[in-house]
């Protein structure tokens, strides 16, 4: 499941370093910048899976990034959301497919479908 090829090596380099600045939700360690993966790209919005180096810890993180513009980062879980669903299935290829197929439709309103998570800026 490789990035899309026709985006430059330096965007994904950019966008991995930015997720790579977000604490993980478990332990608050900050991620490595080569533990990033590029899951899908739909659009603005772009969805990585992140591997904590230090707890082991695999988390999805949704980035809204358009040309010229600060990124914002939406983070699916918040460390209580993380203290419920932690002793959940890991994230497998089932899940990326569901998130895949929900994408072809999504209309780009986080807000409505996060109900109002913690959304940073950078
Ligand atoms: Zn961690």
């Amino acid at each position: 499941m490789a990035a899309r090829s026709h985006e430059s090596y330096e965007k994904r380099e950019l966008v991995k370093h930015l997720i790579a600045s977000i604490p993980c939700a478990v332990c608050q360690h900050y991620h490595e910048p080569d533990n990033v993966r590029i899951v899908e790209r739909h659009g603005e919005i772009w969805i990585m899976a992140v591997k904590c180096d230090h707890c082991g810890t695999q988390s999805l993180v949704f980035a809204v990034i358009q040309e010229g513009e600060k990124p914002e980062i939406v983070h699916e879980l918040t460390s209580q959301e993380w203290a419920r669903f932690r002793e959940m299935p890991r994230i497998d290829a089932d899940d990326l497919l569901d998130v895949h197929e929900f994408l072809r439709d999504f209309d780009g309103d986080f807000v409505g479908l996060f109900g109002g998570s913690r959304v940073l800026e950078f």
